[in-house]
């Protein structure tokens, strides 16, 4: 039988909407043989996980999403296979967490101004402590009916062109991938079909990047080809499963070979078995 797998979930942890243990009851009921939880700018969900996992569970990755900006752009990397407890990782990542919050009071205060009545404590609450992003917004905007439905809060306000939008104080391409690197971890280019991020690829190739999510196949397949075989990128995929919205795919849906897991692993070490956590 076939192995299944998705390295791309989210959960209540960031801006996902189910907790830990109910990920993991899907990822069970899919019968993936592993999975990443990639929550923005936190390990907070990956550890409760870890928690929760007994021995004839899934497999479970290290991972979490950054945010770089490239040419005033929001993009995307997935950070896989690194260790967890790496000092500096941890530090970045509480910084962009504080980062991310200040920038959803200043998104609630640009809300505000627009005529919207939304309160950054409501905000908070639904969070629940998480790195504030903007589906916690939108789903507040939601829940007090400013928005007739989720992603209105998207169209009018809070897409990337819109007026309620902000962009987050991002990390260099550069310095994610060193810092990924460091942690003994792959980078990989996330969703570079959304808003054709894949035209970032040869930039990012240059800095270091490991992998490319080519499932879903939601870019132009013919370019990401040439950049696999030309630069050897790691093909990974996942559903990029938040819980709520259009976007939302279920988990385990894009069907990833387990293989991708097994080329991930063979390049996070070199050719004498050492990982790059062991040779920094
Ligand atoms: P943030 O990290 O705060 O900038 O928010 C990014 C998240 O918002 C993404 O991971 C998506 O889940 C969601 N998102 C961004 N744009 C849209 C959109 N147009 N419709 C629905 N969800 C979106
Ligand atoms: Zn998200
Ligand atoms: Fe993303
Ligand atoms: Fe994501």
């Amino acid at each position: 039988m076939k192995r299944y797998i998705d390295l791309h979930v989210h959960t209540c942890y960031s801006d996902g909407v189910n907790t830990p243990q109910e990920v993991l009851e899907m990822v069970i009921s899919k019968n993936l043989e592993a999975f990443a939880i990639t929550d923005h700018d936190t390990l907070e969900g990956y550890w409760a996980m870890r928690k929760l996992l007994t021995d004839k569970a899934p497999e479970l990755i290290s991972g979490v999403e950054l945010s770089v900006t490239m040419e005033e752009t929001d993009v995307h990397l997935l950070a896989y296979l690194f260790d967890p407890d790496y000092p500096p990782l941890k530090t970045e990542l509480l910084d962009f967490h504080r980062k991310r919050n200040h920038r959803a009071l200043l998104m609630v205060s640009k809300l505000n101004e627009l005529g919207v009545d939304i309160n950054y404590e409501a905000v908070k609450k639904v969070a629940h402590g998480a790195p504030i992003g903007r589906p916690h917004i939108a789903q507040v905007m939601y829940d007090n009916q400013v928005v007739n439905y989720y992603e209105e809060a998207f169209e009018q306000y809070l897409g990337n062109d819109k007026p309620a939008y902000i962009p987050k104080d991002n990390f260099e391409p550069q310095k994610a991938i060193a810092l990924i690197h460091q942690a003994g971890g792959l980078a990989v280019l996330a969703h570079p079909g959304i808003e054709h991020k894949d035209k970032y690829l040869e930039k990012l190739i240059g800095f270091g990047l490991d992998g490319i999510e080519v499932y879903p196949p939601s870019h132009p397949q013919a370019d990401t080809d040439r950049f696999k075989h030309l630069y050897r990128l790691v093909i990974t995929g996942g559903s990029d499963y938040h819980g709520r919205g259009e976007r939302n795919r279920m988990i385990g849906s894009q069907k990833v070979p387990y293989d991708c897991l097994t080329r991930l692993k063979e390049k996070s070490v070199d050719p004498l078995g050492r990982s790059r956590k062991e040779m920094r």
